[in-house]
């Protein structure tokens, strides 16, 4: 059980800083958190040091997700079946003329 200090007001302080107020509790080891302190995964409140031990392993998922490479060859593929449709046309048309 954590130490709890009760601030002149009578509400309970924040855990990490004693004049803050806590506005919430962290669900994993019950520690009264202000708001600067508490982070709401999913609307349930965690301290600083247990979202640090839940998002340790899975930290690095956000960044590999941005290079979409099938996208970017989609896109080139396109492009390059367009300029090669135009580079046809183009060749037929001057040799209608011609
Ligand atoms: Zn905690
Ligand atoms: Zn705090």
């Amino acid at each position: 059980m954590p130490p709890v200090t009760a601030l002149p007001s009578g509400a309970t302080a924040c855990a990490n800083h004693p004049r803050r107020e806590a506005i919430g509790i962290c669900v994993r080891c019950r520690t009264q958190v202000c708001g600067e302190c508490t982070t709401k995964v999913d609307g349930i409140n965690y301290c600083v040091s247990c979202l640090a031990a839940l998002a340790g392993p899975k930290r690095e998922k956000r960044e590999v997700a941005k290079t979409s490479s099938p996208l970017v060859a989609a896109f080139w593929l396109v492009v390059g079946t367009s300029a090669l449709t135009l580079a046809t046309w183009a060749m037929l048309e001057l040799g209608a003329i011609w």
